[in-house]
């Protein structure tokens, strides 16, 4: 093997990248598997075997090459990845390929290599290569005079080290459809190849797998940990063409862009199985569909990613449409935010098992780049998710400084977020921000908010009861829809690599246009409050670009401006309407309360002042009820008041069921 190897290292090509490694002042020399396999068979099968013999070698014969120390050769490119649950232990000390996404990356530290001591006796100079994970230190002095068993000091700056860094791989979110929990691995990298991919990055990453045991060295046990010794690391830089598309495929897809009904088709197909929600159903078209990000001049970038939040009712299938999402959106992920585990939805520094220094794992919205996490139970996420989402919504980053670890990692998903409401249901008397645990600012991100109201309507309970009795006596015959989920994510994967449709027609902008000047109009009247931000204006574009592109066409029309315009129109009325005045009022969900709604408030204020006075500083909440009835102000908007009161601080119960104002005005 030895001579074979050191063959082909002296050939033309090597020498070359030799030499151009070396002039860039790269350490490394990457070799493709192929290279190797067409040069010698049998070489290439005594690297897959004999990993670490191969590579020692090799590195060995480079490093008289060129003379550099430290020069290694890493081999990329394998004909076969293995699954990371499909690792077994006949793959232990050989050569293998993994695929995955970088969850954790710990921080480099310096490795010793060669360690030099000194002896404390006589002073002699001794040098142990370090080659297992175990630091060793010389036995015995080497002085032949002194002999003593030390004690010897380290000396740093006379002793070698290299990076060291270790890391975590986890199965991406395609290879776990159905709900399986990811597999992880652990590895470590060397030298010029720390830091070469962040977390979140889709990497492919070939290694030797070594194994190592744990806990003090007397009780070892039998059971060893996987660990891989990374050889090469690759970014993939693809985005969402995970699955690729076969020419028939395309050809099909390609002829449904003459459909006329196409549209239609696509938005029957989302969620087949549950009733209604057309609206929604088309939001989630839109979202799966999606539009390019927008990059200025200046850097600047606007995103392309809508979002979407589900607020609703217990029991309306709000969980049962994300798990359906999650499973056709490519790279699509499901999890929920009270989920404890892990780390959570953006980014969390860790213990490193390995090192015990600390490691940044990434959230499952950096998972996700480039594809849709479903956030179930959105309400319910850990406070220090909730101020990194806001970066992470709006500038599709997380920046992390956490435990030393500085970082900017990538996190362009869409959202689709369920969250439930306040007191378990909605009640009509009070504005839907009101009733959601999420703070306005978060709140405003999200392009489309729909309300899911479980109000019993008779003729529509019973068309859904009919649809979920037949669902469950023949679902085969109750869901058919035009495409089903496999060729609909081909056709969103189709659509999201090959279409990125135009704003450019002026009926059309001006059409947008006006909707936004219109509606803004109603706050100039004074009276009215603001109906409409730049955000809403932005989303409209975003749909109106995804509804084009889910016609598979290049152009953005009238209709499908019209269309996004209905569906924002739809969701401001039914999320943002002031229930009072009947209009729509952004200030709704910004602030979470409309101006009528604000007056109220400073009503229900006035009324604990009041009895203050009367009841020796703290007023009883069934006379606080009974006052604002009498005006018209309904108990459970008392109720909110005060639980809002008691949450901000402004507001306390000194005794059960007596309120006080914490700062007297
Ligand atoms: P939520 O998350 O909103 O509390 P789930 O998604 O858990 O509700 O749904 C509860 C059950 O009710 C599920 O089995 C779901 O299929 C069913 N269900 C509720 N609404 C519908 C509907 N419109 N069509 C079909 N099934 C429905
Ligand atoms: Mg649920």
């Amino acid at each position: 093997m030895k001579e074979k190897l050191e063959n082909f290292l002296h050939r033309r090509e090597i020498l070359k990248g030799l030499r151009k490694a070396a002039a860039g002042g790269r350490k490394s020399l990457v070799v493709p598997f192929e290279q190797i396999l067409k040069f010698d068979m049998a070489l290439a099968k005594s690297l897959l075997d004999n990993p670490t013999d191969f590579l020692d070698t090799a590195d060995a014969t480079l490093e008289g090459i060129t003379k550099v120390p430290g020069m290694r050769m890493r081999v990329m490119g394998l004909d076969s990845t293995v699954e990371i649950r499909n690792i077994r232990a006949g793959q232990v000390g050989k050569f293998i390929q993994v695929e995955g996404v970088l969850t954790r990356s710990g921080e480099v530290k310096p490795e010793a290599k060669v360690a030099v001591f000194k002896c404390q006796r006589c002073g002699e100079v001794i040098k142990v290569p370090q080659a297992t994970e175990l630091f060793r230190e010389p036995f015995i002095c080497y002085n032949p005079n002194c002999g003593k068993k030390g004690p010897f000091d380290l000396v740093v700056e006379k002793s070698e080290f290299r990076d060291w860094q270790s890391l975590s791989i986890q199965e991406p979110p395609e290879k776990l459809r159905g709900g399986r929990m990811p597999r992880r691995l652990n590895g470590i990298v060397r030298d010029d190849f720390v830091d070469k991919a962040v977390p979140g990055n889709h990497v492919v990453m070939t290694g030797i797998l070594h194994v190592f045991q744990e806990g003090p060295s007397r009780q070892r046990k039998t059971v060893f940990r996987k660990l891989l010794f990374v050889s090469h690391i690759e970014v993939l830089q693809k985005g969402v063409e995970e699955t690729e598309l076969t020419p028939e495929d395309e050809k099909k897809i390609g002829e449904l862009a003459k459909d006329p009904w196409i549209r239609n088709k696509i938005i029957q197909s989302i969620a087949p199985s549950i009733y209604g929600y057309e609206a929604i159903k088309e939001a989630i078209a839109l979202q799966l569909f999606g539009c390019n990000p927008i990059v200025m001049p200046d850097g600047t970038r606007i995103r392309g990613d809508t979002h979407i939040l589900l607020s609703g009712d217990p029991g309306t299938a709000k969980s049962q449409l994300l798990k359906w999402v999650s499973n056709v959106a490519p790279r699509g992920l499901y999890t929920s935010g009270m989920k404890a585990t892990g780390a959570g939805l953006t980014a969390t520094a860790v213990r490193d098992e390995i090192s015990g220094g600390w490691m940044l794992e990434a959230g499952a919205l950096v998972i996700a780049d480039g594809g849709l996490a479903s956030i179930d139970e959105f309400e319910k996420m850990r406070p220090e998710d909730a101020s990194a989402i806001l970066e992470s919504l709006e500038q599709q980053t997380i920046s992390v400084a956490k435990a030393g670890i500085v970082a900017t990692l990538n996190s362009r998903t869409a959202v689709l977020a369920a969250a439930n409401p306040k007191l378990g249901r909605f009640d009509k008397n009070i504005p839907i921000g009101q009733q959601i645990a999420i703070p306005p600012v978060l709140l405003s991100r999200f392009d489309l908010i729909f309300p899911v109201r479980d109000e019993p309507q008779a003729e529509r309970d019973r068309m859904m009861a009919h649809h979920v009795l037949q669902l469950h006596s023949a679902p085969e015959k109750v869901v058919k829809p035009p495409f089903d989920a496999d060729f609909l994510r081909k056709v969103i994967i189709y659509a999201r690599k090959n279409i990125d449709p135009e704003l450019k027609d002026k009926e059309v902008m001006k059409s947008i246009e006006d909707f936004f000047v219109e509606w803004r109009k109603v706050a100039e009247t004074g009276e009215a409050p603001l109906p409409i931000t730049v955000r809403q204006l932005e989303g409209v574009v975003r749909l109106a670009k995804a509804n084009a592109r889910m016609r598979l066409s290049d152009r953005v029309t009238k209709e499908d401006a019209n269309r996004a315009i209905n569906l924002i129109k739809c969701s401001l009325q039914e999320a943002g309407t002031d229930v009072e005045t009947g209009r729509v009022d952004i200030d709704v969900f910004m602030t979470g309360r409309g101006k009528s709604q604000r007056e109220k408030v400073q009503r229900v204020l006035e009324i604990i002042k009041e009895l203050e006075g009367q009841y020796e500083g703290a007023a009883p909440v069934q006379e606080i009820r009974r006052i604002a009835q009498s005006e018209g102000i309904s108990s459970s908007f008392v109720d909110v008041v005060i639980d809002q009161g008691k949450r901000d601080g402004t507001l306390y119960e000194p005794k059960p069921d007596m309120i006080s104002r914490a700062v007297r005005a």
